[in-house]
């Protein structure tokens, strides 16, 4: 067994690198090792960082320079009823955040959907994208790359999925700006999230088009993927997988359990997530499908960086007259770009796979893709509780101030 002190001694003498120690000793010991290292050079006190509870070889293809693990806090909502295309019944979904009141907030609202007899939700549209820029000389050469791809559309085909068993090819999307060609290349990718993927079989075709056309492959991503940004391709055209979940509440539920009117819940809904959102110039229309989305992502090993466009939502709410002269409310939430995966990436990590178990989803589904399907529309369901749950709290209070102000 080595010691990690020594190790530390000879990467500060400088005959070791920091990124090297897997090299020379086991993958606790060098995350140990690091851990001293940092712990020397800065006094910091890692114990806690150090005290984590799976093998450091396990997390080895998802960090480099690992010391430990970030341990957020995780809960569970639930039950989340929901009536799906690939999810069905009632699921406890785990939530990992630091954001107290969270949780308790969306259980407030699942309750109420609950009660209402269960929301329903479907994946409306699925495709990974990745979208490679060529140059060309001009116009003219870009118009003939972008008809070659047109017709030949199968032998492109071929060269992506040559490089997955699960991917498949759903069509291309050219665009054209002056010398610059991009290619939206989508993908299903099943139960993967599936970037890397999709990134893998996208290169196999452009080595493709480069031969076959004039144009040259400039960069494997063009940014009109889009990956990680705030961009409004994601909110019109979806990636990953496009999901709305809505449901009715009889009016007298919302009264009794959110202290509050249908009426006056739309009003909130329309005054602060369309026209609000609208006046700032917010991509999405929501009032904190983040929360739901990001929390969900850190508990079952999603790609955190993906919640800037996972949490492209448009919540709407609107009064519905029941049979029974109530006035009900309907509510959904359409999360435009929800990239979500049950194999592959972070799902693999034991804490991860543990919160995928909580699910019942945690690998491949049978049919293929219909776990990370049932994913989004789970997702989907416990962010419309926590739109529901906060939109009720902003209007009953507005109310509670209303009825104050009229001395009744
Ligand atoms: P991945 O782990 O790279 O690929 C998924 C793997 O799961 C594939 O090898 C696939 O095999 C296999 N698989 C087994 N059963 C499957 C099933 N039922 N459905 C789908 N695939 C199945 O994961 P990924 O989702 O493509 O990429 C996620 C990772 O990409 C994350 O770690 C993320 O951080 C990272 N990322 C990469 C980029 C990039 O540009 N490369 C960008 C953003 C994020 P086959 O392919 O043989 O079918």
């Amino acid at each position: 067994m080595i010691d990690p002190e020594s190790l530390v001694d000879r990467v500060q003498e400088g005959e070791l690198r920091i990124h090297e120690l897997e090299a020379e000793a086991d993958f606790d010991t060098a995350a140990e090792a690091r851990r001293l290292l940092v712990e020397r050079e800065t006094g910091a006190d890692l114990e806690t960082i150090g005290d984590y509870a799976f093998p450091a070889e396990r997390a080895e293809p998802n960090i480099e320079n690992m010391i430990g693990a970030a341990q957020v806090p995780m809960g569970v909502v639930g039950p989340v009823s929901v009536s799906g295309g690939a999810a069905d019944g009632d699921h406890y979904l785990p939530l990992a955040t630091t954001e107290g009141a969270l949780l308790a907030s969306v259980n407030r609202g699942l309750s109420v959907i609950g009660s209402a007899g269960g929301a329903d939700a479907r994946v409306t549209k699925n495709g990974m994208t990745r979208a490679p820029v060529f140059r060309v000389n001009g116009v003219a050469e870009a118009a003939e790359a972008v008809e070659w791809v047109e017709d030949n559309l199968e032998a492109l085909r071929e060269a992506a999925e040559s490089t997955t068993s699960h991917g498949e090819l759903l069509g291309i999307e050219p665009y054209v700006v002056g010398d610059s060609v991009y290619l939206r290349f989508a993908y299903d990718t099943k139960d993967a999230m599936g970037m890397n993927m999709a990134t893998i079989a996208t290169e196999a075709a452009c080595e493709v088009v480069e031969r076959e056309t004039p144009a040259s492959l400039v960069a494997l991503s063009g940014n009109l993927c889009s990956d990680k940004k705030p961009a409004a391709i994601n909110a019109v055209e979806g990636r990953g997988r496009s999901v709305t979940a809505d449901v009715v509440i009889p009016g007298e539920l919302v009264e009794d359990r959110l202290h509050t009117t249908a009426e006056a819940i739309v009003e909130a809904n329309t005054r602060k997530n369309l026209v609000g959102s609208a006046k700032a110039g917010s991509l999405g229309f929501n009032a904190h499908a983040a929360n739901v989305v990001g929390a969900a992502f850190l508990a079952t090993g999603q790609d955190e960086a993906q919640v800037v466009e996972g949490a492209n939502a448009i919540t709407t709410m609107d009064t519905r007259n029941a049979e029974d002269g109530a006035t009900d409310l309907y509510a959904s939430v359409s999360l435009a770009s929800l990239e979500v995966g049950t194999v592959g990436g972070g799902t693999k990590l034991p804490t991860q796979s543990e919160a995928l178990e909580i699910l019942g989803l945690r690998g491949g589904g049978d049919p293929a893709g219909s776990n990370a399907d049932a994913l989004a529309e789970i997702i989907a369901v416990a962010a419309l509780a926590g739109e529901l749950s906060l939109l009720a709290a902003l209007a009953s209070n507005h109310l509670a101030s209303a009825h104050e102000d009229l001395g009744r």
